[in-house]
């Protein structure tokens, strides 16, 4: 199995986590932090704000996820414009935008 450390061309990865996630992904981007500067990262709204703030890489931001920012990665996805996408998805609580959260869960996949 290929490991995170073995990738070595520039790839866009999108960073999304649902709230009770948030700070799983943030612990895992630091720890991951050195390889995950040598791409490009986006990701949704609060996600990416925070990874910002918390870790100071640099990414870019997309909608929030409540207001279309799973839609716009899924778009995204769709274009090739995204290489693959990290998802700390929270099956415990329910989510406004369920059907967004589904269809880009379904698109990545596909
Ligand atoms: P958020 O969205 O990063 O704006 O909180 C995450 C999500 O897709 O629920």
């Amino acid at each position: 199995m290929r490991k995170l450390n073995d990738i070595q061309k520039q790839k866009h990865i999108a960073l999304i986590a649902h709230d009770g996630k948030k700070v799983q992904l943030i612990k895992w981007i630091n720890e991951n932090k050195e390889i995950l500067s040598r791409h490009f990262l986006c990701g949704t709204g609060t996600t990416a704000r925070m990874i910002n703030e918390e870790t100071s890489l640099p990414i870019k931001a997309f909608e929030s996820g409540p207001l279309g920012g799973d839609q716009q990665i899924g778009a995204s996805i769709v274009e090739g414009k995204i290489d693959f996408m990290i998802f700390f998805w929270d099956p415990l609580s329910s989510q406004p935008h369920d059907p967004d959260v589904k269809a880009l869960l379904r698109i990545a996949v596909l």
